[in-house]
């Protein structure tokens, strides 16, 4: 018998998701993150909870529809750290006729009821407030709600859920190989902070690596002739000092029909995303100085206040793991996932391409029906209305040794960056000799709860 029922490879919000769900049916789970949690695409988004407005625009009637659903279910089972935004889209006649702008907003407003937030509509930007940071603040302004949340929060909150159902986890592991048994796999793992090697047999494997999906399959020798294949696009964002006071968003018209995201985080003004082609090694993008041109050129564009990259405090970029459709214009790769079966060796390898944080739950949820067929005793779907949990920290108050203690303890934090940057954001929020000291405590609390030096 296998030591697990399913190994999930990648500790980014898919794995996670399913990690939960399927934990919380009874299965017996192994979860392997060879970084930190979320250390990838998943703490590196848009941080929105939308049902994604501007795919409307590529016929994506299906997509968005899921989403705007999933939108109501999280911020059901997660209001501690999702959020309702509203937006206001300058309106440029130029770059979309406003019918076609109205039209959206019907759609957006019908293709799923809406229990909390409010319906989309339309001010004067020269009267009302929203008007005021904006440089041609006249003319009108459509509005509509969607929902920010904490990305690299969501992932951790759904790992602790499903350690609290009893998964395995295992960060700064990597999955290095995975061989078929009679009735399962054998898993070759390395922890990479013991520098150690260690095997492990599961029923299921499920290849939730998001950007690596393809290139995972590959090292492991489990590329078929119909694997489908993954479009790498990088999208950046900035973080530079308020540009506004209010809690109002923006949703920025490009006039090459890109939008942009604005808006506030914290004491900071979030900008973000471009779309570039990626080759490189997805957990080392970086925003690249002409994205960072570009976003600023966006903003100086719209808003009074002027934005130069000497301005932005903080960076990143993430990679899109788009499903290869072979469309040159990346803005029209669809955002929805696919999964690839593969059940050559007689055992079920399971990998999920694509999707949006948006979707991860109900992602898991049909990963859950292709792995019933293996498991057919397992529970039914729970995810739905089970809340995710709370977290003791106060993230208003001054960090204290004890609540470093607990993210290493409970939340898995392995090295500084994990705690300054995912757990939390005192990377950007906290003053530089207190981010300093927090570097300097973490390894020696490290060692004294795990007995392991940090990486
Ligand atoms: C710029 C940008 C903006 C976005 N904005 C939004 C948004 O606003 N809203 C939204 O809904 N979606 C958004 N998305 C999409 C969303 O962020 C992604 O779809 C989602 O985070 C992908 O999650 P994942 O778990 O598949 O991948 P990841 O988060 O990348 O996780 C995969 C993990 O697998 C690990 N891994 C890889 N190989 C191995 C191995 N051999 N062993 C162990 N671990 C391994 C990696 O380290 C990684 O942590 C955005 C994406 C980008 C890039």
């Amino acid at each position: 018998m296998a030591d697990f029922d399913l190994c999930i490879i990648g500790g980014g919000i898919n794995g996670a998701g399913i990690a939960r769900d399927a934990a919380g049916r009874g299965l017996k789970v192994l979860l392997v993150e060879q970084g930190d949690l979320a250390s990838c695409t998943s703490s590196a988004s848009s941080k929105m909870i939308h049902g994604g407005l501007r795919y409307l625009e590529f016929f994506e009637f299906g997509l968005v529809r899921k989403s705007l659903a999933e939108r109501e279910v999280l911020m059901g089972i997660a209001p501690q750290i999702i959020w309702p935004l509203e937006f206001c889209i300058p309106h440029k006649n130029a770059i979309r006729p406003a019918w076609m702008v109205r039209l959206g907003l019907y759609l957006y407003d019908h293709l799923w009821p809406r229990k909390t937030l409010p319906a989309s509509g339309q001010v004067n930007l020269a009267r009302h407030e929203y008007g005021e940071p904006l440089k041609n603040g006249e003319g009108v302004g459509f509005t509509y709600a969607d929902c920010w949340v904490d990305d690299a929060r969501l992932v951790v909150l759904n790992v602790l859920d499903a350690s609290s159902h009893g998964a395995t986890v295992k960060t700064y592991t990597r999955c290095e190989k995975i061989e078929p048994l009679s009735c399962g796999w054998k898993v070759t793992l390395k922890d990479l902070l013991a520098d150690k090697e260690e095997h492990h047999t599961a029923r299921v494997v499920v290849n939730a690596t998001g950007p690596y999906a393809y290139e995972f399959l590959k090292s492991t020798g489990q590329v078929m002739s119909d694997t489908p294949k993954l479009r790498l696009v990088q999208g950046a964002h900035i973080v530079v000092p308020r540009l506004y006071i209010g809690t109002q968003a923006y949703l920025l018209q490009m006039p090459d029909k890109r939008v942009i995201f604005v808006f506030p985080y914290g004491d900071y003004t979030l900008c973000g995303t471009t779309e570039t082609d990626f080759n490189g090694d997805p957990v080392e993008s970086a925003a690249l100085p002409s994205e960072i041109q570009y976003l600023c050129d966006a903003l100086n564009e719209n808003f009074r206040r002027k934005t130069a990259p000497k301005d932005v405090i903080w960076s990143f970029a993430g990679v899109r793991p788009l499903f290869e459709d072979h469309e040159t214009d990346a803005r029209k790769v669809s955002r929805d996932y696919r999964f690839y079966e593969d059940k050559s060796s007689g055992n079920l390898l399971l990998s999920v391409f694509g999707g949006k944080l948006t979707t991860y739950r109900t992602l898991t949820e049909e990963v859950m029906a292709v792995v019933r067929g293996e498991f057919p005793s397992m529970r039914e779907s729970w995810t739905a209305t089970k809340k995710l949990p709370d977290c003791p920290v106060d993230f208003s108050k001054p960090p204290t040794d004890d609540d470093l203690r607990y993210f290493i303890k409970k939340e898995y934090a392995r090295r500084s960056e994990d705690i300054l940057w995912r757990r939390t954001k005192w990377g950007l929020t906290l003053p530089p000799n207190e981010v300093e000291l927090i570097k300097k405590k973490v390894p020696a609390l490290v060692k004294e709860i795990t007995g392991h030096d940090a990486a």
